[in-house]
């Protein structure tokens, strides 16, 4: 998958420490998986409806865990392709994807990541939206190192006021790391 961009983990080191590669989320190879992993990971359905985090992983397949765990030990502690939290609903007997974000601090993913996030679900013949329902756009304030969440494409840091890249930066953080 060398035409799609990795992402190396970028957040806290104590919870990277914690992560056992042994211990990676629940990989989705056919849309039965999804209702088995909801079933062996005692997923409560709420209103039709289990939200999750994901990943995609290099070999660009679909990975799930609680919703409660990072993106990080869903991973293993690997690089991704994209990250984020999924919704699917379940409605006789059928599930689709009703949303889909790339909200992943730890790994902070391009919303251009939706191509092979696209790519993944289309492989799996699963319903899904046409584009991530929430987009974030993430950048690194080189100035006081910290990440920001960008909101109303405002691109000014929320800590020190400092102009942020317009472009995705977020490799810069890995020399303070
Ligand atoms: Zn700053």
């Amino acid at each position: 998958m060398k035409q799609f961009q990795s992402y190396f983990y970028i957040g806290p080191k104590e919870i990277a420490a914690k992560v056992d590669p042994q211990y990676e989320g629940c990989k989705i190879s056919q849309i039965e998986d999804i209702q088995k992993w909801v079933k062996a990971s005692n997923q409560t359905i709420v209103n039709d409806v289990v939200i999750a985090t994901f990943i995609i992983n290099e070999a660009a397949i679909l990975v799930l865990s609680d919703r409660h765990s990072e993106h990080v030990a869903c991973a293993g502690g690997r690089n991704v392709l994209s990250a984020g939290e999924i919704t699917f609903n379940f409605e006789e007997g059928e599930v689709y994807i009703s949303e889909i974000t790339n909200q992943s601090t730890g790994y902070c993913p391009k919303p251009s990541s939706w191509t092979v996030v696209d790519l993944v679900l289309n492989k799996l013949k699963i319903a899904h939206p046409k584009y991530f329902t929430s987009a974030f756009e993430f950048r690194y304030c080189e100035h006081c190192q910290t990440k920001n969440l960008i909101k109303e494409e405002i691109y000014e840091c929320a800590v020190c006021d400092a102009d942020l890249d317009l472009e995705w930066n977020m490799n810069k953080m890995c020399l303070y790391l």
